[in-house]
């Protein structure tokens, strides 16, 4: 039996939507009597546009096509123009609206990962990510950032963006922690809200959304942010009580405001796979919380369900999702489900209200009249009116850690040197999912409009006579004033951000060793640190005079001039505002640190920002790590026999060798840019090591290689997969279960 919700009395509840309308309904039943069952289950069926043409749209009567993570539009690369966007909107929109026999026009809806602004779109206005955004406590900067991410999505053809995501992070080793706005439930419900009502605007009329706006995905439903050990995709075994109150703030809230559609998440709770719960799934959210959109599976989440596959899957319909993401598994997805409903397996009655929900919410876009008053409005992208608002985001999300004998503000007459491998490159000021999934790597030229952290320091100081000197390794001639050293995370998305411990550049101090040379040499040093989350950054705060946590700015890196630098006189043009959302750790143990939670003892505690009147300076911290050395080396687990399966392999494509291993515990991990994914069987019946130290906490593993050994101490109880992922999500699967039944027992292979 399901392991579901046990107390259904504690779940919220909700009145009406407002989405259900008598004259939308009757329009929908009339629809629905015309269609075939194939154009019922196509409905239901999102392909990618990595995988999916307009000419297959006419074999297959898909409801939804996506670009997700960095699949380009049509015929195009991942660096596309708005105009390439436009053109394969507007062919799948065409194909599905085609009036030819035996067929009922119905439009697609077009959805995209437009997280931080439409941030696939060459020339789009990238505003700072969800972690950057909690810090400015401005529900009322969030909605107008919606609405100008919605108008960016419209002027490209697309109507629906996968945002917000409501995860209350929980554990910052988790690589989306930046994808949440707070690991406080209080401020993400409020910005919930807002960033939905900036999305879809103010509900009109019988719940009709204004041209120039887009559906919402409120994701991913349900406890994303919880999992164990902050493994994305695992499993968040938490109680009922804080399943609610922490992990469900945002849902009634972004509901309430009228969210069309709610994405499943990859996660579990208390061991059961979210796409596969019904109780959560229909019973909470459609049932107690009043949802009246539809509900899309996260990209191939439904084949984690156990007994799925991505191309067999009723339990996910039937435990209510509604539209299956397929990205390039949709023809086998539909060939089965249709057969499925044939047979009886899945009732009829589940697939009229699947697709009257989709319907619904395509009738609310107003997308049956077809009429786009905002697509290819070349004004609106990337428009300077867009842009003041993400440098005005980045100014308000700021926040001064450390600003020891008032180093700051710098005088604008200064001679500054600006230093760090993240000083001019807004690539890396944009963070993962920026013109493709792990973010850019083409630093400025992507960003056509956008202004590197540099660039916005040199405008300012030689406005007011001051000078700015780039030198990325901080080398100069004539001593220069003081420092600004840009340094901090490369940019990934998903579970490559996953981390063990939270030190910051672990084994290999690079950045410190930056700042101490310009401390060395007389020169005061401010750090901005950009980063998705707060990480152990005890000896560069030591080797700091000042010290800025900005997060993952975006496209606008002259609102950190706006701060940073003040007028020839040293009078600061704008104070600090941010306050944290997430508290920052004074160990890399402290890995649930959270607000509200005993022990809570941080470094900088949850509200923690200093402003220009502040004149307190920061005492100089322990530079012990907390972890011990040997937490390091991944030998350890292998000796204490604690590396069980599911496994994950981080391999390099070109060799076939394995770049990192890691235990995802609890739940399988499919998708990742260039990835081994062991799964499956159970627990303990494998076990592996490495031949030479892994660091495991490294994000970029390009120069990392070891060769592992394995052995087997029970024989597979049933198969187990190696599934290889790569970068563009193509994937296929390879059986190991006849090497691990013929290995010997108990010994090391290699
Ligand atoms: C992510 C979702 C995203 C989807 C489409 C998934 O891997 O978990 O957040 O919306 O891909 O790109």
């Amino acid at each position: 039996a399901e392991r579901g919700v046990a107390n259904p009395e504690l779940w919220p509840t909700a009145h009406s939507q407002g989405l259900i309308d008598p004259k939308t309904e009757a329009f929908i039943t009339d629809l629905l009597t015309k269609m075939s069952l194939e154009e019922k289950v196509g409905q239901m069926v999102q392909g990618d546009t990595s995988a999916t043409t307009p000419e297959d749209l006419r074999r297959y009567p898909l409801g939804s096509i996506l670009a997700g993570g960095n699949s380009p539009p049509l015929g195009s690369d991942d660096r596309a123009p708005a105009s390439d966007w436009i053109k394969a909107a507007q062919a799948f929109r065409a194909v599905s609206l085609e009036k030819r026999a035996g067929h009922t026009p119905i439009p697609v809806i077009f959805g995209v990962d437009a997280v931080h602004g439409n941030s696939n779109v060459v020339g789009a206005t990238i505003f700072p990510h969800n972690s950057a955004l909690g810090a400015a406590r401005d529900p009322d900067l969030i909605r107008r950032i919606g609405a100008a991410t919605a108008a960016e999505t419209a002027a490209a053809g697309i109507d629906w963006a996968f945002a917000p995501t409501v995860a209350v992070p929980q554990d910052d080793r988790w690589g989306r922690a930046y994808e949440g706005y707070s690991e406080s439930p209080d401020l993400v419900r409020e910005y919930a809200r807002a960033m939905v009502l900036g999305l879809q605007g103010e509900p009109a009329d019988r719940g009709l959304i204004q041209k120039g706006h887009v559906a919402a995905s409120v994701k991913h439903f349900l406890g994303d942010g919880g999992t164990k050990n902050g493994i994305d995709q695992g499993d968040t075994d938490v109680s009922e009580q804080d399943f609610i109150r922490i992990h469900g703030a945002g849902y009634p809230a972004a509901i309430d405001a009228g969210a069309l559609t709610v994405m499943a998440s990859y996660s579990s709770w208390q061991g059961v796979k979210m796409h596969g719960n019904h109780s959560l799934l229909t019973d909470v959210l459609k049932g107690r919380m009043g949802f009246e959109g539809f509900v899309v599976g996260d990209w191939n989440g439904h084949g984690q369900v156990p007994g799925c596959t991505e191309e067999n899957c009723a339990a996910a319909i039937l435990a209510g999702v509604d539209m299956l993401m397929a990205p390039a598994s949709w023809k086998g997805i539909f060939n089965n489900t249709l057969e499925q409903v044939r047979s009886g397996k899945i009732a009829q009655a589940r697939i009229d209200d699947a697709v009257r929900r989709i319907l619904r919410v395509k009738a609310k876009l107003g997308l049956f009249e077809n009429e786009r008053p905002f697509e290819g409005r070349s004004n609106v992208l990337g428009s300077p009116e867009h842009r003041a608002l993400a440098r005005e985001a980045v100014r308000k999300t700021l926040v001064l850690l450390k600003n020891n004998g008032n180093v700051l503000p710098i005088k604008g007459s200064a001679r500054v040197l600006v230093a760090g491998s993240g000083a001019d490159d807004i690539g890396q000021q944009s963070g993962g999912w920026t013109l493709s999934w792990q973010g850019t790597g083409n630093k400025n030229s992507d960003f056509p409009n956008g202004q590197s952290i540099h660039a916005g320091l040199k405008e300012a100081l030689e406005r007011s006579g001051g000078s700015a000197e780039l030198s990325v390794k901080g080398a100069f001639k004539t001593k220069p004033d003081v420092a600004i050293v840009v340094f901090g995370e490369t940019p990934y998305a998903e579970m490559q951000g996953d981390i063990r411990t939270l030190e910051y550049q672990p084994g290999d101090k690079r950045d410190l060793a930056l700042l101490q040379k310009l401390r060395k040499e007389g020169v005061p040093v401010v750090s901005v640190f950009l980063s998705g989350r707060p990480l152990w950054v005890n000896p560069e705060l030591n080797a700091s005079d000042a010290f800025v946590a900005a997060w993952l700015p975006g496209s606008e890196g002259g609102g950190i001039a706006d701060v940073l630098i003040g007028d020839a006189s040293g009078k600061p043009r704008n104070d600090f505002h941010g306050k944290l959302s997430f508290s920052w750790p004074q160990s890399a143990a402290q890995t649930n640190l959270n607000y509200g939670r005993q022990p809570y003892d941080p470094l900088f505690e949850y509200g923690y920002g200093l402003t220009y009147k502040d004149r307190r300076d920061v005492a100089a911290l322990s530079e012990e790590s907390g972890v011990g050395a040997a937490d390091w080396n991944i030998d350890k687990y292998f000796a204490a026999g604690r590396l069980h399966a599911p496994w994950q392999f981080v391999v390099d494509p070109r060799n076939d060798k394995v770049l990192s291993v890691r235990n995802v515990d609890a739940g399988g991990v499919q998708e990742a840019g260039r990835q081994f994914v062991w799964s499956g069987t159970g627990k303990g019946s494998v076990a592996l090591r490495g031949t030479a130290p892994i660091d495991v906490a490294r994000q970029s593993n390009a120069d990392l290689a070891v060769l592992v050994e394995y052995r087997v101490d029970a024989r597979p109880t049933s198969s187990v997969q190696l599934a290889l992922t790569c970068g563009d999500r193509c994937g296929s699967t390879l059986d190991l279960t006849p090497v691990l039944t013929a290995a010997p027992l108990g010994q090391w292979q290699k």
